[in-house]
């Protein structure tokens, strides 16, 4: 550091913009002015700033000690050299050292500027959440909502100005629009003079001369905002479509906030999901599972008809290729899966019974003719 820096160092006086004669007061007073002025948070990427901010610093260093002051008063540069600056940012780049003064200076303003505003700067808005209902089919094959959610907009009274329109903004008369208000204490050691954030228009330096009656002066306002949002087919539950920009406004120019839509895929009556493939339960005719028949099948795109062939048991599941649910990514659906359940008929008249045993009686089967039931003859074998 010191190597680099012999070529034509500043006055340290001219750095801060001082005379010589400057009071301890005096000198802190443009350091503090010069160092907000030019730190890198308030001038991001900002190269020239960066090496103004270092040498105000080192300027500061050496004027706010009186030792190492008077050696300069007496021997300019060469008094000082070889003192260092510790913990002034040597690190490549880094001002870890200057956050530790920055703290004592920010604390002095009186919290006007909190740490996360000088860490921060602009600042990103929060984020918001809101909830879709959508029905199976939607999920399927996608859809748009129109949704309305509650999030902080300009005034549409005063467009964010928070004054009443017609009237004006007017600097604060009390700091003189600088946001902060000297004054004198008188303590045994003697008089300080303190400096913190200006009351009358909270830092501001501007005096609202009559607030806008809508939002009182803050310039914002809730609102209900509809939003259309694109519902991509395959989503899910749990899915969640991120929409950048749509959230709660930033603060000190940062952008606003993303606004996540959270998707719940309401139940559907027939079907159900597993992945992208939808299952769902056909009911056929023991005639219709013993000789086969053409059946009618629900799907996502209708009503198909499906040949159930001879024999077909209970339980069997049958595949519609691309009948299934859209993939989210890519392109394809995924299948149906039919399964069907073979229904044995609960009431027979006596002309089906009849056929039922002729059945019987070609098929070799030999029923039990007795007139008891199942629960019965279980009834029997425990001698109830
Ligand atoms: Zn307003
Ligand atoms: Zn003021």
């Amino acid at each position: 550091m010191e190597g680099g820096e012999k070529v034509s160092k500043r006055d340290y006086y001219e750095v801060l913009g001082v005379d010589r004669n400057a009071s301890e007061q005096e000198i802190k007073r443009a350091y503090r002015k010069l160092a907000k002025k030019y730190h890198p948070d308030m001038n991001p990427d900002d190269k020239e700033a960066e090496k103004k901010f270092k040498e105000i610093n080192e300027a500061y260093e050496v004027l706010s000690d009186p030792q190492k002051k008077a050696r300069y008063d007496q021997f300019g540069h060469q008094g000082v050299n070889g003192q260092g600056f510790g913990g002034f940012g040597q690190g490549a780049g880094g001002f870890g050292g200057f956050d530790d003064i920055f703290d004592d200076i920010f604390d002095m303003f009186g919290g006007g500027f909190s740490k996360g505003r000088r860490k921060s700067g602009p600042r990103k808005g929060a984020d918001l959440k809101y909830r879709v209902n959508i029905k199976f089919e939607e999920a399927a094959f996608g859809t748009e909502k129109e949704i309305k959610i509650n999030r902080t907009e300009n005034c549409s009274v005063c467009n964010g100005t928070g004054a009443k329109p017609g009237t004006n903004k007017t600097t604060c008369p009390k700091c003189n629009g600088t946001g902060e208000v000297r004054y004198a204490q008188n303590t045994p050691f003697g008089q300080f003079v303190n400096v913190r954030t200006c009351d009358n228009c909270n830092g501001t330096g501007e005096i609202i001369e009559e607030p806008c009656s809508k939002c009182g002066g803050t310039g914002k306002e809730r609102k209900e905002r509809k939003i259309n949002i694109k519902i991509p087919a395959g989503v899910d539950t749990g899915s969640v479509i991120p929409l950048r920009g749509e959230g709660e406004p930033g603060e000190r120019g940062g952008p606003r906030g993303d606004l996540y839509i959270y998707i719940n895929v309401q139940p559907h009556e027939i079907f159900e999901r597993e992945g992208d493939d939808v299952i769902c339960e056909v009911p056929i005719s023991f005639v219709q599972a013993a000789l086969g028949d053409s059946i009618e099948v629900p799907t996502l795109d209708g009503k198909v008809r499906y040949n159930i062939p001879e024999g077909t048991q209970t339980g069997t599941i049958f595949r519609l290729k691309n009948k299934g649910i859209h993939h989210l990514r890519g392109n394809g659906r995924g299948d149906q899966y039919v399964k069907v359940v073979v229904q044995v008929p609960k009431r027979l008249n006596e002309k089906q019974k009849e056929l039922l045993k002729e059945f019987a009686k070609i098929s070799g089967e030999t029923l039990n003719e007795s007139k008891k039931g199942f629960f019965d003859k279980v009834k029997d074998a425990f001698g109830g």
